[in-house]
């Protein structure tokens, strides 16, 4: 096995990706795989500098290793580039300059329920070339991949069991090139998993309407689509992903406080059924027969007051 921690310079390791990170490597560890590491730091605008220093220091605090030297995804454009290339000789893209707001004034009301709409498809066949695009529109255009509207996608994720999607109707064509040239996160995530050789993919459930984009993606380039494993996100009081509006549930908050990691271990591992009751613990005790099927299938909801309790001790 093979599976990688790609964390987002984007935002501080918390509570609830150290959780998907623990399980992560717990279902790796303890079946001897390997876990190389990738900073996602293509979202240039939203990287935050010293970001992903900290994640790193974070994890080896937590007692969570990877295998090798981290690959820092901003150094893989030319593979990425070679990749989009490709997908265009075969036909699969088309330039879009559709900003935001035209794409949300376009689509017909949010299904209910899902509040998003597929791309209506309004670039579809419009321009001959990226020239063309740019000339009628003033605009940098980006690049969308043709999503055929009959095809369905299914898959067996290794924590939900089966997946079946039709993103035509989720999602619709969705864009692998950024204006400013550079690879979608569905592009580069697809690529950069083959380079490192994995083939397990563990991350939150909020991934799984990427993950029909990701194996399109996987057989339009020839590449071995992975397993999938979606884990359950931890969630705030009222029901929302957990995020600052929370509180501080930063992992370098209680690093900096003094807390144990130990202690942080335990909480992490009682939200995922294992260990002593939230007692203190560390990733390597929880490896010994570390079994996925233990882990609850619900949402885990941070209770009121969860991190003031792991720094409380330490105040008197
Ligand atoms: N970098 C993404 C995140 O932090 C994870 C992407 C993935 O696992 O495919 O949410």
């Amino acid at each position: 096995m093979r599976s990688r921690l790609a964390p987002s310079p984007t935002g501080a390791l918390h509570l609830g990706n150290a959780r998907t990170f623990l399980l992560n490597w717990l279902l790796v560890r303890s079946a001897g795989g390997a876990l190389p590491l990738r900073i996602e730091d293509l979202d240039g605008p939203r990287v935050k500098p010293g970001a992903a220093a900290e994640a790193l220091e974070d994890l080896r605090w937590l007692g969570l290793d990877f295998d090798g030297e981290p690959l820092l995804q901003s150094t893989r454009a030319p593979a990425h580039a070679a990749a989009l290339h490709r997908l265009e000789a075969a036909g699969l893209l088309y330039p879009c300059v559709c900003t935001r707001a035209e794409i949300e004034r376009a689509a017909s009301a949010p299904q209910e329920g899902d509040g998003t709409a597929p791309y209506p498809g309004t670039c579809r066949g419009r321009f001959a070339s990226a020239e063309e695009a740019r000339a009628a529109s003033g605009r940098e255009p980006a690049w969308r991949f043709r999503v055929d509207p009959d095809r369905e996608v299914a898959f067996e994720d290794g924590f939900r069991g089966p997946v079946r999607d039709r993103p035509a109707r989720t999602c619709g064509d969705f864009v692998v090139a950024k204006r400013d040239g550079g690879a979608a996160y569905q592009l580069a995530v697809v690529v950069d998993d083959a380079f490192q050789g994995v083939d397990t993919v563990v991350r939150g459930d909020d991934l799984l309407p990427s993950t029909a984009l990701q194996i399109l993606l996987c057989g339009a380039l020839g590449l071995p689509v992975p397993r999938h494993v979606h884990l359950p996100l931890v969630r705030g009081p009222d029901g929302r992903r957990l995020a600052k509006r929370h509180g501080d549930t930063r992992i370098a908050r209680f690093r900096e406080a003094g807390v144990p990691a130990e202690r942080v271990v335990g909480l992490l591992a009682a939200w995922s059924g294992l260990g002593n009751g939230g007692e203190a613990s560390a990733p390597d005790l929880l490896r010994r027969g570390f079994d996925l099927r233990a882990v609850p299938r619900g949402d885990v909801v941070l209770a009121a007051g969860a991190e003031e309790r792991l720094l409380g001790g330490l105040r008197g």
